[in-house]
């Protein structure tokens, strides 16, 4: 939606759509760049607020980014010949809690679009934005459209959900890492949210956790493919984002790896050996409410214990301090040591479920490269690794080779 001729041709792909018998809803993002620039607008006048005041008038300005393109789409898709109507979150009503800027979804009310739909009509729905119990304007964070667009397929029960964005479907890791990286056709709810790393630059994460619980089928596919490409063709394009319980194909164990250089490791060295340091040390963490990810506990050796975690990168320094001074003492543990020039690479596949010996072949595949593994996490679909950052490129070729996706998937 980056200009009115790319409005134009979202207006003429969805009446191509409509056309062919589908009833259509369809849930537009800002303008691009809009967003960004009426935030930017907010930050001139009031760099650093967070109060909940300023919140709400932040969503009350991000809004209208949403509800710009919405009119513009309907206007667009009238010229075309349609019958279109839009709507704002707040007229549907998409109804969300209190929380500005990141509000959740909790209702929608249907009525309206369904009329709309019965009476053939294109019906446009605000992405990104809700209200509250009290009417105040809300907005989903960032990357939110994808959220609306999934809650309102889930409410209207939508055969699919489409979604068009700039990438033409979810790749078994990113191509401007591994150049061979191919996109996959399907792959299950379960992978996408433990790719996350890779998958929430294809989508808000949330709108795939609400697209796994109302059990929505979502596809992500590119808005650059001209707007007259066949629409048999289309409808199959990208990638399907499916219930493991669907899965007919013989699934490749590792579908995608995945890489962050998001976090840093924190480690409590000398930590005495006994019951509750882990909650004194997670507690502590937690009521700062900085999420932790990695954790590992050493043997202990003379009734000491080493203690690692790994924490986002942005709370590192928070993380430190915040031991120093508020645990280490009570602890009796003798220091606090960090990096954060480490990464996160994972293999992930829900094939890894009945098969024994992939995390000893991701090893194996390590150890072969001379790479040293910091920490292990491992869960039913996926292996994870810590290493040092400077190994994470190699590291995510290596593995990806390894596993077979340079290779398309035998059919
Ligand atoms: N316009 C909002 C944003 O830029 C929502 C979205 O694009 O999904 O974050
Ligand atoms: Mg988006």
């Amino acid at each position: 939606m980056g200009s009115t001729e790319r409005i134009r041709n979202v207006a003429k792909r969805v009446a191509k759509w409509a056309r062919a018998g589908h009833q259509m809803v369809v849930v537009p993002s800002a303008m691009s760049g809009e967003t960004n620039r009426l935030l930017g607008l907010a930050k001139e006048l009031a760099p650093s607020k967070t109060s909940a005041a300023y919140n709400r008038e932040l969503d009350m300005l991000a809004a209208t980014g949403e509800q710009a393109s919405s009119a513009l789409l309907a206007i667009a898709l009238q010229a075309e010949g349609m019958e279109s109507v839009s709507y704002a979150g707040w007229q549907v009503p998409i109804r969300t809690n209190s929380a500005y800027t990141k509000a959740r979804i909790e209702s929608i009310e249907d009525e309206r679009v369904r009329a709309d739909l019965k009476a053939g009509k294109v019906v446009i729905v605000t992405g990104f934005q809700g209200v509250d119990e009290d009417d105040n304007i809300t907005t989903l964070g960032r990357g939110g459209s994808d959220t609306s667009a999934v809650a309102v397929a889930a409410a209207l029960k939508a055969s699919e959900c489409l979604i068009y964005t700039d990438v033409d479907g979810v790749y078994t890791t990113d191509p401007r890492v591994v150049p061979e990286a191919r996109r996959l056709q399907t792959v299950s709810f379960e992978e996408m949210l433990e790719m996350a790393s890779m998958g929430s630059k294809v989508l808000q994460i949330r709108s795939v956790e609400f697209a796994g619980k109302y059990k929505v089928p979502l596809r992500v596919l590119s808005s650059f493919t001209p707007w007259d490409i066949d629409l048999d063709e289309e409808a199959k394009s990208g990638t399907l984002i499916t219930f493991e319980e669907d899965e007919q194909m013989e699934q490749a164990i590792v579908s995608g790896i995945a890489f962050n250089r998001d976090e840093a490791k924190i480690s409590i060295l000398g930590v005495p050996d006994k019951p509750g340091i882990a909650y004194q040390i997670l507690g502590a963490v937690a009521d700062a409410n900085i999420e932790v990810d990695v954790i590992i506990q050493n043997v202990s050796k003379d009734g000491r214990t080493d203690f690692s975690f790994t924490v986002h990168r942005n709370d590192y320094a928070k993380t430190i301090d915040l031991l120093k001074e508020k645990v280490l003492p009570g602890l009796g543990a003798q220091e606090v040591v960090g990096d954060a020039k480490i990464c996160k690479v994972s293999i992930v596949g829900i094939g890894m479920r009945s098969h024994v010996g992939v995390a000893s072949k991701m090893f194996r595949c390590l150890s072969e490269e001379g790479i040293n593994i910091q920490m292990i996490s491992t869960s039913e679909i996926k292996t994870s690794v810590v290493l040092d950052e400077k190994y994470m490129e190699l590291a995510v070729r290596a593995l990806h080779r390894v596993f077979d996706l340079d290779q398309p998937a035998a059919a």
